[in-house]
């Protein structure tokens, strides 16, 4: 797991968890083995900061699109049925003559729930991890074992694409090249998660202003999304001559992880549903 809250626009999420295989401790874990499968997702991590409106009128948020995942325990299966339910309840509830167009009874009736009370309690745990490995880890143990949730602060959040520093003040990363072996590249991955798009639909990946990718990305950034999409969608293409940056988007690549439209400095892309359901196809699911 790679927090997209992370700083320098040379890091690769890909790149940093093939180097990681290939560390002396982890690497005999795979050695000898197939690689079968590739997947990659974003999990929303802002936890109980992060809580939106739960209702709309004609509509209420669940599960992780409410975002009640659970952030120490990456776990949300259990908060999504609980949220589910609490909502089935308000639904039946408000049906009938005279039913509301916004079923208000839902935010109350999460807030009364475990639910609620549990996101509460670790609300200061994925924060405190700001201040490096060790203090969260040292935080979260005083947080939850002296403390048990209760502190009588809570940690402010910020906004991952708002945490980049310009490529001018970073550092360049340089990632050893794939053995084939252990660690692997994107494309030969990409073909393994069976992503299926068909290729004369519209781009479900939208950019509010074209021109951004390169004065902005590009010319600031050293175009991180070429580094952040695990897929290899988004490359920077040239003239033969070395000029004319322009983005070129490999839409039907995308494997569906978001990580675009959270982590784009300027929030320029937007990723939209692509027709017909397509998208990577995972054995096993
Ligand atoms: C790698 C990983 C590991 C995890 N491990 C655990 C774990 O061990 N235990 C745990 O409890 N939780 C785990 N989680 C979290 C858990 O998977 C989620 O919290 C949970 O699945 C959220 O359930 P949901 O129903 O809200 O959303 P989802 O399970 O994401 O379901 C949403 C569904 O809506 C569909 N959909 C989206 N858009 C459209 C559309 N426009 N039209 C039609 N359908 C659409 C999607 O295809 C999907 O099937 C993990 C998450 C990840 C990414
Ligand atoms: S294009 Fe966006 S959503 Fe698709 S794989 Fe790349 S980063 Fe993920």
């Amino acid at each position: 797991m790679v927090g997209l809250d992370y700083q320098n626009p040379y890091l690769s999420p890909f790149d940093e968890f093939q180097r990681f295989k290939t560390h002396p401790e982890v690497r005999p874990t795979f050695e000898g083995g197939r690689r079968v499968a590739y997947g990659a997702r974003a999990i929303s991590e802002g936890g109980f900061q992060s809580l939106p409106k739960l209702s709309f009128p004609g509509g209420l948020l669940v599960g992780d699109t409410a975002g009640f995942l659970n952030v120490p325990k990456i776990k949300g299966t259990h908060t999504a049925m609980k949220s589910g339910m609490v909502a089935a309840e308000a639904l039946l509830d408000a049906l009938g003559e005279g039913a509301p167009r916004e079923v208000k009874d839902y935010p109350e009736g999460v807030r009364a729930s475990w639910l609620w009370d549990e996101l509460y309690r670790v609300r200061n745990i994925r924060p405190s991890f700001r201040w490096g490995m060790w203090s969260g880890l040292a935080y979260a143990a005083i947080d939850q074992y002296v403390l048990q949730g209760r502190a009588p602060w809570t940690f402010r959040i910020h906004a991952d694409h708002a945490q980049l520093r310009k490529a001018a003040e970073s550092r360049p990363i340089a990632y050893p090249k794939p053995d084939g072996v252990i660690a692997f590249d994107k494309l030969s991955s990409v073909y393994l998660s069976g992503v299926n798009h068909e290729e004369n639909q519209p781009s479900h990946l939208t950019l509010a202003d074209p021109a951004v990718p390169i004065t902005v990305n590009l010319a600031l950034y050293d175009a991180p999304e070429q580094r952040y999409c695990p897929a290899g969608v988004y490359e920077i293409v040239r003239d033969a001559d070395g000029s004319n940056p322009r983005l070129q988007i490999n839409a039907q690549n995308c494997v569906h992880c978001k990580t675009c439209d959270i982590k784009d400095p300027t929030q320029n892309i937007h990723w939209v549903v692509p027709q017909g359901g397509e998208g990577p196809s995972y054995p096993n699911m």
